[in-house]
């Protein structure tokens, strides 16, 4: 698995930094706008791919809060692309009501949009008091600079990349760095 490793983009060091930044500036927004803790705060991370990012955010998370997991793909699984790719929506496990709540959306990386816009639609439906979204990684092209989002932890060049919980064909997510991966491994099937 190593050998497919092209170039370490993030390291484990630089992610551990920055997730707990964010975690810092989500919590201060969060109370800043309620007074003080919110009374409901759910977190709604979008699996597989942001499983590492949100079980060490929450743990940087000095709050109150729940979480209801719930997934949605957008590409399947042999490319390592999702431009064009409609959005197979297979949101589970949401109460139909989410009045009083607020709502933090985590995915690992905006690269379109729809899965995020997918997101946020369903959320909309179940009126929560608020809703942020927060992503590990933002790549740098037009469609997902564009795309409103709370909290970017790392812009990115427009390349794929996997690790800490970013999968290639369902491999790779226990790679504690975000790395690309060398062409040859993308021409093996
Ligand atoms: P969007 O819906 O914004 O186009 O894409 C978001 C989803 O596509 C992510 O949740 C992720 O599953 C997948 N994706 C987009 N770019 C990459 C990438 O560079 N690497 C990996 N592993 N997945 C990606
Ligand atoms: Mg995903």
């Amino acid at each position: 698995m190593l050998e497919d490793i092209d170039r370490i983009l993030i390291s484990r060091e630089t992610i551990a930094r920055r997730v707990r930044e964010i975690a810092q500036q989500i919590t201060h927004d969060l109370c800043l706008e309620e007074e003080g803790p919110p009374a409901e705060l759910t977190l709604v991370p979008i699996l597989t791919g942001s499983l590492i990012f949100v079980a060490d955010l929450i743990r940087e998370l000095p709050l109150k809060l729940q979480l209801n997991l719930v997934s949605i793909s957008s590409y399947s699984g042999t490319k390592a692309t999702s431009r064009g790719a409609a959005v197979e929506q297979s949101l589970t496990k949401l109460p139909e009501s989410m009045a009083g709540t607020h709502v933090l959306v985590i995915d690992d990386i905006l690269d379109s949009g729809n899965t995020l816009r997918a997101a946020i639609v369903a959320l909309h439906h179940r009126q929560p008091a608020s809703i942020r979204t927060c992503v590990l990684l933002r790549k740098q092209r037009p469609e997902a600079m564009a795309f409103p989002v709370d909290y970017v932890c790392f812009d990115i060049p427009d390349v794929f990349v996997v690790g800490y919980g970013l999968d290639y064909n369902g491999y790779y997510r226990n790679l504690p760095d975000i790395v690309t991966l060398r062409p040859e491994v993308f021409r093996r099937r």
